[in-house]
């Protein structure tokens, strides 16, 4: 498994209006892009090499809208890229690490992903994560 860099930090906010105007006003960043998916309105911020994630939960009954409740916003998952999604999980069940996801599902902006169980990441919700083959 090859882990090329930090694809992006996940933020779980109340309101994606209220969080993309803090990045675009009050920091000098841009949102590049934003997608309805899974219950939850996402907006991307590049960050050199990275991105913010932006996630806000819709349907009221998405992950986000659990980790909000019981948290409030904050960072929710930190992705990393891996050169192969399915190569990277089958290490890390050979390995004995927990995952939430043993196959690769779809996730946002095209991403193949795969979350990792906090409980064998040390509190840390992590994701893997593989840019799409398909052209987006
Ligand atoms: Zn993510």
């Amino acid at each position: 498994m090859k882990i090329k860099r930090i694809a992006h930090l996940g933020v779980a906010v109340q309101d994606l209006e209220t969080a993309m105007k803090f990045f675009t006003d009050s920091l000098p960043l841009e949102v590049t892009h934003t997608e309805d998916f899974n219950g939850m309105k996402i907006a991307f911020i590049p960050i050199g090499d990275s991105s913010v994630e932006l996630l806000q939960d819709v349907s009221g009954a998405s992950a986000i809208k659990k980790f909000v409740d019981k948290n409030g916003e904050g960072i929710h998952h930190i992705a990393y890229e891996v050169d192969d999604i399915n190569e990277a999980i089958a290490e890390l069940k050979a390995k004995g690490i927990k995952l939430i996801d043993e196959t690769p599902r779809q996730g946002a902006h095209g991403m193949s992903v795969a979350f990792m169980h906090p409980k064998a990441t040390h509190g840390i919700l992590m994701e893997l994560c593989q840019p799409s083959v398909e052209p987006h």
